[in-house]
């Protein structure tokens, strides 16, 4: 048995199928009187529903949340904030919309109350990464880590399929990478291995029938332990090879996670295979099972697909090994662009 460490996790988490109904309350246990809305674009609606079921007390709604938190975008929605008398943030949508609730909340102390409505995993952690000139840089910081989150299943009815499988991915990604973290502990541990079989049993469902709301609350019930996981971990090649592509050659950021993380769950299942096992043990290997999973979900699967040429995965390859980053197998130049050029061509992994 490894020695750990563990605070405990912080965050008030309300799950259900309509706890949207329950928004009120948990405004008012944060001691919310003038909650300031943020969404995409694309959910306004979702935003105007939330200022109906608050009531006139809102401060205002910003509908301009956009992927990859550029701090333009929090520029202008920090004087917004400002100019109205918020004193809470509430965010509605995915981890484009709740950065951009972290960005605020770190620059001016509020209480964030956020609701998912995407599997991606921002939600639970205390990471932010805003991109400015072209540069993403993710910081860590307890200001950054929401107060509350209301995971409302109807949400995630009307989540694409696209969006689902690549999302839900992202959020196995972040339970991977918790199993053989550095600071992995029991607890942590248990949670991404419970998530592995909830996304292996119920993804496909919800594929199958995306309104089907009992395999969408196993779903999103696995996103909520993977966020956790990654929320108290430190990351290691996977997100590492992540931030490299969507940071320096803008690649969408839930279609990245979802064809790497075969192939770094490949590259680290014999050297982390103990830890591993509650992956190997959900898809049928940690690997090949697991990019077998992404496939049969609709998963797009070629980093060629995504606009990269093969200069890039050179490019890529030189800057993922410029820093060092935790992982349970040492990590080579060689080994870093042979893992790059089999998610780009599309290989399925041996192990
Ligand atoms: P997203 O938030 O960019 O959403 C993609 C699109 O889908 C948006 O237009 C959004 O409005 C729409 N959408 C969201 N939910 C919907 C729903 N239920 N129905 C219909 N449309 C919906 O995508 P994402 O994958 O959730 O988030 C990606 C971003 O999250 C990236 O910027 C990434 O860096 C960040 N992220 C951060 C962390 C962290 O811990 N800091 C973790 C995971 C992801």
């Amino acid at each position: 048995m490894q020695p750990f460490e563990f605070s405990g996790i912080s965050t008030r988490v309300v799950f259900g199928a309509g706890t949207l109904s329950k928004l009120p309350e948990e405004l008012a246990r944060l001691g919310a009187q003038s909650p300031f809305i943020v969404s995409t674009a694309q959910q306004i609606d979702a935003a105007h529903d939330l200022e109906a079921r608050i009531g006139a007390t809102i401060s205002g709604i910003y509908a301009g949340a956009v992927m990859h938190t550029p701090t333009d975008v929090t520029a202008r929605a920090l004087e917004a904030f400002r100019a109205s008398d918020a004193d809470c943030i509430v965010a509605i949508g995915g981890g484009s919309t709740i950065g951009l609730s972290k960005a605020l909340a770190t620059r001016t102390g509020a209480n964030q109350l956020v609701i998912p409505t995407t599997y991606a995993g921002s939600e639970m952690t205390d990471i932010l990464g805003e991109t400015e000139n072209g540069r993403k840089v993710t910081r860590r910081d307890p200001s950054i880590r929401p107060e509350t989150v209301i995971y409302d299943v109807d949400l995630t009815l009307t989540l694409p399929p696209q969006l689902t499988t690549t999302s839900a991915l992202n959020a196995i990604a972040h339970g991977i990478e918790a199993l053989y973290a550095p600071d992995a502990n029991p607890i942590l541990s248990l949670m991404a291995g419970e998530a592995m079989s909830a996304f292996a049993e119920a993804l496909p469902l919800v594929m199958a029938e995306p309104g089907n709301s009992d395999a969408r609350a196993r779903v999103l019930y696995g996103a909520w332990l993977c966020s956790t996981t990654l929320g108290y971990i430190t990351m290691g090649l996977h997100h590492k090879l992540a931030h490299v592509l969507g940071g320096s050659f803008g690649t969408p950021h839930a279609e990245t996670h979802a064809i790497l993380i075969p192939h770094v769950a490949a590259f680290n299942a014999e050297a982390a295979a103990e830890q591993l096992a509650p992956v190997a043990r959900a898809f049928g290997s940690t690997g090949g099972g697991l990019w077998d999973f992404a496939k049969s979900c609709g998963a797009p699967m070629r980093l060629s697909d995504l606009g990269l040429t093969r200069d890039d995965i050179a490019r890529a390859t030189a800057i993922a090994a410029e820093s060092p980053y935790s992982n349970p197998r040492p990590v080579s130049q060689d080994a870093i662009h042979a893992i790059l050029e089999a998610a780009w061509e599309g290989r399925r992994p041996i192990a």
